[in-house]
This record gives C-alpha cells, sequence and structure tokens, in this order.
C-alpha cells in the first residue's frame, strides 16, 4: 500500500542475495546505516543451531562450522516453485536441505533447538528484513515501521508478491516497492544533479551476487523514466563462485580419489575460499585458494589464474552482454544514444566484465562514482523520504516512472498467449483486453493469466485462473466479455473480467492465487516472526545479565585486591567475599545458558556478601566505566 505517513522515520532497504544494506534520509542527505560490527552491508544469512537463531554476519561467521542450518540465497528462492530447474540446481550445491512444500512451493529444512523446523524463503527474507530494521532502528533511537524495499527489475510478479509478503511477516509497511537499478539510477541521478542539463540516457548495469539486471533510464530534469529493463534473476557473483568451486571439486577428485561434492561442510569451506579468491582476482592477477583439512585430514591448496577464471565464466559474461542488448533495443535505442554506463552490484568489480561492457560501449568510460555495495539503498532511502514526506525540496519534486519487465496476458483458444500489457509499459496502468466466448451457448470461461514472452500460453509462467461466468446463451463469439489488467506501482497485478451484456463480474487478485502465501499462512507467520523476537529480546537480557554478573566479579576481584580496601577489612570478611566470589565462578561454569533472572539473582548474592565499604568502592568503580 503506498502512502504518506507521518510516524517515523522510513527507510530504504536493498535486500541482496548475498549482502543487504539499510540506508535512511537525514539531515537533508542520504546515511548509510552500518550495523553493530561496524560494515556498511550486511551478509543476507540466517543460522539455527541449538540454542539460538543469529542473522548476517554472526550467521556467516558460523557457517563452515554449521553449514546444514545456515540459510543464505533466499532470494533465489523467493517466489519459485520447487520445481524450478532453478531451484532444482541450486539445491544440489547449497549445504542446507530444501524439500517441496505445500503447492510446490520449496520449503527450508533446518535443525533448531534439535527440532527439525521447515522455512518459506519468505519467513528466511523476513527475518533478514528485521535485521535490517533493527540496525536502522539501533542507529535512530526509535522504532522503525516504513521501508521502501528494492527487488530485481526482472523479478516476475510471484517473486515480487513474496518479497512483500516476506516485509509483511517482518511487521513492516512497505510503501513501496522499486526496482534495484532503478534505485541505482536515483542515487546517480542525485549524485549528479547540477551537471544534468536536458535530457540524459542512463544505462544501468548491475551485477550483484544471485541477480543481474540492466535498465535504460530517461533523466529530464526530476523525472526518473525507465525506458525498458532486461535481466536475468539467477544470474551473479555466485555462479562465478559456483563455476569456482566446480573446478577445485575435479581438481581435489583427480589428485586425491576423493569426491567431496557431498560434503556439506567441505563444499561451505571451499566455496568461502573461492569466493575470497574471486575477489583478490579483481586486483590481482592470481590467487591461492587454502583449505586446511579440507576432507579426511586432506589440507587443499591450489592457485588460480585471473584469465583461468575468466575462461571458466565466459559463457556467462557474454550472457550478460546479450542481455543489454535485448534491453537497447527494446528502448529502441542504439548504444551511441547512451550518455552514461552506470555499473553496480559488487561483481562489477571483475575487470572482464567492465571490460566487455565499455568494449560494448565503444570504448565509453563506466560511471563508477557512486558506490556499487550501496547506490541501491541509498536510491530506496531517497524514495522512502519522498514517499513519507520527509525529504527536502532537492528530492520532493522526483518522479518515478518505471515499467513493467514481462508481458501479461490471458490464453485463448489454441494455447496462445493474448497480451493485454506489453513488457516495458510505464506502471502504474490499467489497460483492458476484449474476448468472447468459442461455442454457442457458453455460459463460463475460465481465464488464465500468464506473463512472459512466448506466444504459446502454457509455455509462460501461469499466474492465476479464475472463471467468469452466467454468461447469457448466446451464439458463440457474440458475448462481449472485457478483462482489465491493473498494475499497482510495485509492479502487482489485479485482474478483473466482466461480461457486457449480463454486467457478471469477477476478478481476483494475482496476489491471492498461486505461489503466494495465504493472509493464514502469513499472519502464521507474522506470529512466528513475534516468537523469534520474544526469544531474541530473552537471550537480548540474558547476555547483558551475564555480562553484568562477570563485570560484577571482576571488579568485586579488584577492589578487594585493593590497599585502601584490604586494609579496612578483617581476614574473616576477606575470606567469606572471596568465597562468594569463588562459588558464582563455579556456579557460572556450571549454568552457561542461565536465564536473566538467575543472573541478576547471583549478582545479588555477591553483592549481600560485601562489606559496606566493599559495596561502596564497587559501585563506584563501575561508575567510571
Ligand atoms: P551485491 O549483491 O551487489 O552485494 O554483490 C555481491 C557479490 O559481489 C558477491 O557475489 C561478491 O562475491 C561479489 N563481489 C564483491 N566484491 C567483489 C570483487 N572485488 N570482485 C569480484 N566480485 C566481488
Amino acid at each position: 500500500m503506498e502512502g504518506k505517513c507521518s510516524e517515523g522515520p522510513a527507510i530504504g532497504i536493498d535486500l541482496g542475495t548475498t549482502y543487504s544494506c539499510v540506508a535512511v534520509w537525514l539531515n537533508d542527505r542520504v546515511e548509510i546505516i552500518t550495523n553493530d560490527q561496524g560494515n556498511r552491508t550486511t551478509p543476507s544469512y540466517v543460522a539455527f543451531t541449538d540454542t539460538q537463531r543469529m542473522t548476517g554476519d554472526a550467521a556467516k561467521n558460523q557457517a563452515a562450522a554449521n553449514p546444514t542450518n545456515t540459510v543464505f540465497d533466499a532470494k533465489r528462492l523467493i517466489g519459485r516453485n520447487f520445481s524450478d530447474p532453478c531451484v532444482l540446481n541450486d539445491s544440489m550445491l547449497w549445504p542446507f536441505k530444501v524439500t517441496a512444500g505445500p503447492d510446490d512451493k520449496p520449503m527450508i529444512v533446518v535443525t533448531y533447538k534439535s527440532e527439525e523446523k521447515h522455512f518459506y524463503a519468505e519467513e528466511i527474507s523476513s527475518m533478514i528484513l528485521t535485521k535490517m530494521r533493527e540496525i536502522a532502528e539501533n542507529y535512530l533511537g526509535s522504532t522503525v515501521k516504513n521501508a521502501v524495499v528494492t527487488v530485481p527489475a526482472y523479478f516476475n510478479n510471484s517473486q515480487r508478491q513474496a518479497t512483500k509478503d516476506a516485509g509483511a511477516i517482518a511487521g513492516l509497511n512497505i510503501m513501496r516497492m522499486i526496482n534495484e537499478p532503478t534505485a541505482a539510477a536515483i542515487a546517480y541521478g542525485l549524485d549528479k544533479k547540477s551537471s544534468i542539463v536536458g535530457e540524459r540516457n542512463i544505462f544501468v548495469f548491475d551485477l550483484g551476487g544471485g541477480t543481474f539486471d540492466v535498465s535504460l533510464l530517461k533523466i529530464t530534469e526530476n523525472v526518473f523514466e525507465v525506458k525498458a529493463t532486461a535481466g536475468d534473476t539467477h544470474l551473479g557473483g555466485e555462479d562465478f563462485d559456483n563455476r569456482l568451486v566446480n573446478h577445485f571439486v575435479l581438481q581435489f577428485k583427480r589428485k586425491n580419489k576423493k569426491d567431496i561434492s557431498g560434503n556439506a561442510r567441505a563444499l561451505r569451506r571451499l566455496r568461502t575460499a573461492c569466493e575470497r579468491g574471486k575477489r583478490a582476482l579483481s586486483s590481482t592477477i592470481d590467487a591461492t585458494i587454502e583449505v586446511d583439512c579440507l576432507c579426511d585430514g586432506i589440507d587443499f591448496s591450489s592457485t588460480i589464474t585471473r584469465a583461468k577464471f575468466e575462461e571458466l565464466n565466459m559463457d556467462l559474461f557474454t550472457q550478460c552482454l546479450q542481455t543489454v542488448e535485448m534491453c537497447l533495443k527494446d528502448a529502441k535505442m542504439n548504444k551511441y544514444d547512451v550518455h552514461d554506463v552506470v555499473i553496480v552490484g559488487g561483481s562489477t568489480r571483475i575487470p572482464k566484465v567492465q571490460q566487455l561492457l565499455r568494449n560494448f560501449f565503444n570504448g565509453k568510460d563506466l560511471c563508477k562514482d557512486i558506490n556499487p555495495d550501496e547506490a541501491v539503498a541509498f536510491g530506496a532511502a531517497v524514495q522512502a523520504a519522498v514517499l513519507s514526506g520527509q525529504g527536502n525540496e532537492k528530492v520532493n519534486s522526483l518522479t518515478l516512472l518505471d515499467v513493467t519487465p514481462l508481458s501479461l496476458g490471458v490464453d485463448v483458444k489454441g494455447d496462445l498467449m493474448s497480451v493485454v500489457i506489453p513488457r516495458n509499459t510505464i506502471i502504474p496502468t490499467k489497460k483492458e483486453g476484449g474476448f468472447t466466448t468459442c461455442f454457442d451457448n457458453q455460459s463460463s470461461i475460465l481465464l488464465s493469466i500468464y506473463e512472459g514472452e512466448r506466444t504459446i500460453a502454457s509455455e509462460n509462467n501461469l499466474l492465476g485462473l479464475f472463471t467468469l461466468s452466467g454468461i447469457p446463451p448466446a451464439l458463440r463469439h457474440v458475448p462481449s466479455v472485457k478483462v482489465c489488467f491493473d498494475i499497482d506501482t510495485n509492479g502487482i497485478l489485479k485482474v478483473t473480467a466482466v461480461e457486457k451484456a449480463s454486467g457478471n463480474e469477477n476478478g481476483i487478485a494475482i496476489t491471492n492465487v498461486l505461489g503466494s502465501l495465504s493472509e493464514k499462512e502469513i499472519s502464521r507467520m507474522i506470529q512466528d516472526a513475534e516468537k523469534f523476537k520474544v526469544e531474541d529480546e530473552r537471550r537480548r537480557k540474558k547476555a547483558l545479565a551475564k555480562n553484568d554478573l562477570e563485570d560484577h566479579i571482576y571488579y568485586m576481584k579488584k577492589a578487594l585486591k585493593e590497599k585502601e580496601i584490604s586494609s579496612k577489612i578483617s581476614p574473616g570478611e576477606m575470606g567469606y567475599m572471596q568465597n562468594a566470589i569463588t562459588r558464582v565462578l563455579l556456579w557460572l561454569d556450571g549454568n552457561q545458558n542461565a536465564e536473566a533472572g538467575e543472573l541478576e539473582h547471583r549478582k545479588k548474592e555477591l553483592m549481600n556478601a560485601c562489606t559496606p565499604i566493599v559495596w561502596l568502592k564497587l559501585v563506584m568503580m563501575r561508575m567510571m566505566v
């Protein structure tokens, strides 16, 4: 639901496949918010252990030790069916388990607190969104309810809806979802605002961890008009990592006669080393990949040259250029019409990708002024400020004209796709198509709604079905049925159909059909998310109480050692207090998982054991820190 809201600051979240980033409009500019580790981006990871759930850096840092319960790449699953070939392929490489759930929806299976738990990708994404929101709340010191979340421009209807569901589970009001390249273009446009005169055609090339998106935008004054968009929701840095992993799995097999392809822990560790190596290859010409005790005590060490890395991925790189060409063709522009090529997404740091792109645009310099990891969140924060009325005159007049990435239509006789809204139509939009019956006295029509570019309807992605009934008896082709497609600013579709003579009407919000979650499921997940929140709070309190008790012991020991104190207490009193400390330390050793209340109780015991002079010294020492 889009709208102006005055409550609290509104944030922009780039929900990435591998990393996420959050930003806010503050003091007339965008602030990229750092997380608790001081990082400006946060790994899109969630991990489950016997005692707790972790998100972000904490989850990624323990991935090698707990591979089967560390979930990442939820964005590659979201809005897809389990039987989707992409999902089946990915599942083979992921160390965590994915199975088919209700309606062929993929379910991630983990062990949490010794129990098997199943999660939808929406739930994992909602945990990441919650983390990003908490990062913002800690920084702003206030609660955050409203957010603009970005999605790949090439996300289809189900993927968009599923992302929206993830926001709802996280308790966020998603004011609007905007396309990632559009967000990057806003960041670019704002950066260059003073120097943009007249019209400028900007080509945004966004190659991230899991998705690839390109968009061609025309920027005139404050209007950002997307002319065309194209991409692949399943191409990015992780595919390049996969190629490296496969290369080294084969090498290891050849050398050691051992196949590690089914060994989740070994694969996870090798993948981490490969990703690190890949990053290094962006600045050096060769890299060493080393993993101690990769499998059965065998250490792995190998090198890879930049040239070999490029060879392993060349087909994927050239695939990117084909998409660039398609986007230009859709926008009815040629490459000479493009004023600037803006690169975003971590994988655009790969020199070969840059070189191919530069060559494609006949040697044009690529714009690297905006940070590729932060540009998308930056644009989302600007849009959040505009929608919440919190921006300044510099941004409030900004208008976004985005487009729909795929054609939408219904199937007609012979399984043909009759397009109602062609791809790259500016949204929001509402269009009508005229249809009729195929047989005499046909009283109802089953409408199948598809998205995609194939002329055979069933080869496209089926979004939903509904029946329009009560058509009065008439010869075939006589009744006139109007089917109306309505796409909102988030790119989400609603379809209605009406038969003219009877006025009978029926419709569906595509959101409520195939592949997406029902209201009931969403509210169940919201409750689950709340449960996690309560538990996280319990853990936070526990950690605070433990720190407090440990600090208390530390300062009490310190106080007892101070001459001015020890000289004023009797040996009996000293022994009594030292015994109290030893007792609590022993208790702590045996009760690592004690609850906050118990820890506080132990602290009270220690306080009671102190003589007034020690008590006073302790309080003063603690006040000084
Ligand atoms: P993003 O989704 O935009 O955060 O991009 C993350 C992807 O960029 C991951 O696959 C990273 O491995 C990749 N990446 C980040 N830095 C580099 C680099 N220096 N060279 C190659 N790939 C990189």
